[in-house]
């Protein structure tokens, strides 16, 4: 058995191109999917995936590890950077879906089988249209609270919101004021049973994301997310043991190297590998051992396409620290109509249920991808009121 070619199909999903990974084997019918969509970054990564598929023709789509090696270690520079991982995560997300196809079982049967009998989504405030998560403005309270309580109503039980403004390196009270009426206005709406995660999106310096995780600690999140950089690990470990809130992280660290680091530094309760852009499910599962040995939670990031979610899903119905996936679900109102998914989600609870057909357990309508051909994203820059760069 062969890999023959490696394709890349982009479909242009507003904030994001969706880049799904087809890897072609030389038996009948058989082939992969796997996803390597990066934003802002598409070209780059249909470009590092062409200069992967040179290393693989030939090669053996069962021998996932082996390739996993080559891919990572061969022609010199290793694949830790956001690119290069991301192609590799695209193509071993897709050699997983071959190897259940071989076996005719799901990939979550291939490692070990299900540790749980279903898998707990959280939406994105305003389901992942990108106006009402990432621009409803920080002072607009009310705002929050009604589109926590449309979550509630369309059956989640967990959502995740923006609700901390960008904000320069030191601000006085306003910013964090801001956020706490937000979080005070969504906790009020939907009450103390459904769970309420912040993403600060690592827009606050070190000190800030301190007075934030402050603020918001009497309102109990599920999670408190990217309080800073990732690059001042040091400091998410400060945030981390100054509050009870379960600081998250991890959605930028590629490889098991990088998590190494940050579960040494004690540095959150849960951690957020992305399986596109960490090394794919064989980097992921790795990550996830290392976090079971510190008894720290497992919440991929996952506001990405169709496939990334089946590999969350998968990922997560053999993995026993996983306790949620992210998911959107009306980033474009086209959405379903380019994939056919294994599993199945039930409204009541949003709660998923496992896939029994092999491999991920979907199929992608090439013809559907076709009508959304490559566009630049919509671009997102943000400066403060000074006219300095600020961070999204
Ligand atoms: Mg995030």
């Amino acid at each position: 058995m062969k890999i023959t070619g490696i394709e890349t199909l982009v479909c242009h999903a507003r904030m994001r191109n969706w880049i799904f990974v087809k890897v072609l084997t030389d038996q009948p019918g058989l082939w992969g999917w796997g996803e390597a969509t990066l934003e802002w970054h598409t070209q780059s990564v249909v470009g590092a995936i062409k200069d992967i598929e040179q290393l693989l023709i030939g090669e053996d789509p069962r021998r996932i590890e082996h390739l996993w090696q080559m891919m990572y270690r061969q022609h010199f520079w290793h694949g830790n950077g956001i690119v290069r991982g991301t192609a590799i995560s695209g193509i071993d997300i897709a050699l997983w879906d071959i190897l259940g196809k071989v076996h005719g079982v799901s990939c979550h049967e291939l490692w070990g089988g299900r540790v749980r009998d279903y898998i707990r989504l959280y939406c994105h405030l305003g389901g992942g249209k990108m106006e009402d998560f990432y621009e409803t403005a920080p002072n607009d309270a009310k705002r929050f609270g009604d589109l926590a309580q449309q979550a509630v109503e369309e059956g989640f039980t967990a959502f995740k919101s923006m609700a901390v403004p960008e904000t320069m390196s030191l601000e006085g009270l306003k910013p964090v004021k801001y956020a706490v009426a937000c979080v005070e206005a969504m906790r009020n709406a939907v009450g103390d049973d459904i769970d309420i995660m912040v993403d600060c999106h690592a827009r606050p310096s070190p000190r800030m994301g301190m007075q934030f995780a402050k603020a918001l600690e009497p309102y109990g999140l599920y999670f408190f997310e990217e309080p800073c950089w990732p690059e001042t690990m040091e400091d998410i470990a400060l945030i981390q043991r100054a509050v009870s809130t379960p600081i998250a992280s991890g959605e930028r660290l590629i490889g098991v190297h990088a998590f190494r680091e940050m579960l040494e530094k004690r540095a959150v309760s849960v951690i957020q590998p992305d399986i596109t852009h960490c090394g794919g499910l064989s980097e992921a599962r790795k990550i996830a051992a290392l976090a079971d040995a510190y008894r720290v939670s497992m919440a991929p990031h996952n506001p990405q396409g169709p496939v990334s979610t089946a590999a969350s899903i998968e990922l997560g119905f053999a993995t026993p620290s996983y306790i949620i996936c992210e998911s959107v679900h009306k980033d474009v109102e086209w959405r379903q109509d380019v994939v056919s998914e294994g599993f199945t989600v039930q409204e009541k609870g949003r709660i998923v249920l496992p896939n029994n057909k092999p491999g991920l357990g979907i199929e992608i309508n090439e013809e559907e991808v076709k009508k959304h051909p490559f566009q630049q994203e919509v671009l997102q820059r943000t400066f403060y009121k000074d006219g300095s760069v600020g961070d999204w």
